[in-house]
Parts: C-alpha cells; structure tokens; sequence
C-alpha cells in the first residue's frame, strides 16, 4: 500500500473533535469553533496613554505655559474630576479621560510640578489620548471560527471580556508500548533486556502535535493482557498508539489480538522506515487504533506520517502536515525502488539556501541519528537516487512544545 493510500485511510476515518466551552487557558493551543464577537469596544473609554498632564490644547499655546494642577487620577476607577479652563491634571498611563480634557502632556516635556506645570512643547489636540474603540469596535469580529489560540488570541479574548470560548478540544492519546523485552527506563536491565523508549517518544510527539497524552507503557507479549489494557484504556482515548508487535514474527501480540477483531488493518506500507502499520478501529466509539511498529525511528517517523496529521485533523487544525521546503542535499541520498524514504537529515542555511545532510545511517533502530535529525528528507518512490547538490524535498520537525 502506498503511503498516501494509508493516509487517505486514516484521514476518512477521523474527523474533528465535537466541540467544547474551555477556560482560556485550557484553550489555549486549540483552533476556534465559534467566531469570538466583541461586545463593545476597545479601548471601552477615553484613557491616557502617558503618565502626564491632562490638558485643554487650547491652553497651552506656547511653550513655558504654566498650569496649576488641581488634581491626580490614576488608573482604576473614573475620577470625578473635571478640567476647567486655564487649569490642568496630573494624570497616569490607562487613567480616564477627566472631563474637560482634550490632550495629554507627557510628563517628559514637563517640569513634572505637581502644585502647578511648566509645559516645554505646545501638545497636539488630541496627543497621547486613546481613543474608545481605536482598537477594536463594538460588534467587530475579533477572532474567527478556526484560528488557532494561540498567546495573543487567547489575550484578546480576555481583552473583549471573555473567560471561556468555545473550542476543538484536545484529542485525548493513550500510548501503549508492547513487547515482552521491555523495562521501565531508569530500573535494572535483564539479559536481553530493553527500556522501553517508544511510549516516551510517542507519549511527547502527541503532546508536541498538541494532544493530551497518557502514557500507559508496557504491556507484555501477551494477548490477553494486551486486550484487557485496551478495554480499560477506551474510556479516556480519542486515539490508541500502540508499538510494536505489528509485523510477521511470532509474539506480534498487536497484529493477533486486533486482527481479530476485524476493523483493524495490517498493511505493508511502502516507505521507509516504518513499513509494517495497523490502523484501524475499536470498542462501542469505534475509537482509531494506530498500531506502529516497534522499531524506535519507524515508530517516530510513522507517527509523523499518520498519526500527527490524524490528531490535527481532530484538533481542527490545517494544514494537517509538517511544512516542507526544497533543499539541496549536500550527500547522495539512497532509497530502495518503489518505497518513499524518509531521511534523518539536519537542515541549515547555506549560501541562502537550504541544505541537508544526513546525520544517520538507514537503520530504524538507529535513535541517536533520528535525535541529531531536525528535519526528513523524502526521496519518493520512484527515485533510488538523490545525487549531491541536487534538490530534495524535506518535511520540517520543529520541536515546538504546545
Ligand atoms: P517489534 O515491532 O515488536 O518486532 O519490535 C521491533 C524492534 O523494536 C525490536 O528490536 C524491539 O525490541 C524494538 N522495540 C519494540 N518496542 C520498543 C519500545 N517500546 N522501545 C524501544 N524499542 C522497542
Ligand atoms: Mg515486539
């Protein structure tokens, strides 16, 4: 199967998350299902946007004026005062507008008296005073139905007066690492023994794609242990990944246990790393399954492929994939006739232009190169080689936490 084939699959099974009232800040990081409207406007009243005077522009005609000063408002409540001809106010940055005023002296062009004030500069009308609705007016859309929230986003919603918005929730991950050689990473290793590094990666890789993540860890070889870990998990998963034990060994506990189940499906997919991949459906919510393979680089790179544009597409997220840019590879690249291979490369700026170079061998058991990688160059199917110097397509992994 091809690796667009197997993503179609997928993307015709998930769709977005129904949607949720969420805090702000458990909004955050999520795309919006409602247009979010301000009810008045921004700024809501006349306010000084310098700590100064508040002035009539009339009054002050040439430079050296002399005002006496009748009062102080700060920020917070409206102050009672009113600013009659001839006289000024000492007023502070987001103070209202007193009455009478027009115009705002910065304290910088002042002597800064605070019986009476020398002005310096004769003021502009209307200087340094903001306006009601100069921001943002009363009925303006401010933020529209599938924009993401982002840090701004989520202030300006507070800023109109919002606490809570209506969102694409995060789709909630459980991950589930399978295989009887595997240990808690951190205690002692057996003979033959692995710590177990792929529910850790998956685990941060759906945070970092902005899911909630639940990492269950390992579960044994063992099918029936296997599915009563499943069932239990069901309940709090919007999405299942599991790694490991999906290919043609015996003890592949994941491909025996969901192939029997009959809405799970093991395919041969042709890419490279990560050729052995189940997907699928399961329990009374037909929550998708993702089986991955066990190898640490194809179950990294397979979650980029499937997983993470899955969990944008329930997020309400586009585009669904990683961005990609032409670069130069500064190596020959290598892929195997008819698979599309994904290559651990580092990506720079050189001469201003991007270049890759590749920082492992091809081994998907090869970690430590997939770590050194930031970005994956694909070689598509039909090309077995990639000389140097020539342009390549390559598929960006900012780590970016959510
Ligand atoms: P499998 O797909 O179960 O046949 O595993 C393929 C390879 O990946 C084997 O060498 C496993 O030991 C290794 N592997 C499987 N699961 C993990 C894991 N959770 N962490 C690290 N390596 C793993
Ligand atoms: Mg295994």
């Amino acid at each position: 199967m091809g690796v667009d084939e197997h993503l179609a699959d997928i993307l015709s099974v998930v769709g977005p998350l129904s949607p949720l009232d969420l805090g702000l800040l458990d909004a955050h990081g999520c795309v919006l299902a409602e247009d979010v409207v301000a009810p008045g406007p921004l700024p809501s009243f006349d306010n000084s946007g310098m700590d100064g005077y508040a002035v009539r522009a009339a009054d002050v005609t040439r430079p050296g004026t002399v005002l006496p000063v009748v009062g102080d408002v700060a920020a917070g409540p409206a102050s009672p005062l009113r600013v009659q001809p001839g006289l000024c106010v000492r007023i502070m940055t987001g103070a209202a507008m007193p009455a009478g005023a027009d115009t705002v002296v910065p304290v910088e062009h002042t002597d800064g008296g605070v019986a009476s004030v020398r002005i310096d500069r004769v003021p502009v009308v209307g200087a340094y005073v903001r306006r009601v609705g100069e921001d943002v007016q009363a009925g303006e859309l401010v933020l529209e139905k599938g924009s993401y929230l982002g840090a701004a986003q989520v202030g300006l919603a507070a800023g109109v007066g919002r606490s809570r918005v209506l969102v694409r929730p995060r789709p909630r991950v459980v991950v589930v690492s399978t295989g009887s050689e595997l240990v808690e990473p951190g205690t002692p290793l057996g003979p033959g023994r692995i710590p177990d590094s792929n529910s850790l990666a998956l685990t941060a890789a759906a945070l970092e794609a902005g899911a909630i993540a639940y990492r269950v860890g390992i579960v044994p070889d063992d099918p029936r242990k296997l599915l009563d870990t499943l069932e239990d998990q069901l309940v709090r998963a919007d999405v299942l990944v599991t790694s490991g034990g999906v290919s043609v060994g015996a003890y592949d506990v994941v491909k025996e246990v969901l192939s029997r189940l009959g809405t799970v499906r093991f395919s041969k997919v042709a890419m490279q790393p990560g050729m052995p991949q189940g997907f699928g459906t399961i329990g009374p919510d037909s929550t998708p399954v993702f089986g991955l393979p066990g190898n640490p680089v194809s179950a990294l790179v397979s979650f980029e492929v499937f997983v993470r544009p899955a969990l944008r597409r329930m997020l309400g997220a586009e585009p669904l994939s990683r961005p990609q840019v032409a670069a130069r590879t500064t190596e020959e690249l290598r892929s195997p006739k008819g698979k599309r291979t994904f290559v651990r490369v580092r990506l720079d700026v050189r001469d201003k232009t991007y270049a890759v170079t590749p920082v492992s061998g091809a081994g998907s058991h090869l970690l430590a190169g997939m770590a050194r990688a930031n970005a994956l160059a694909i070689v598509p199917e039909d090309v077995e080689r990639v000389n140097k110097g020539e342009q390549v397509q390559v598929m960006l992994l900012e780590r970016r936490s959510r």
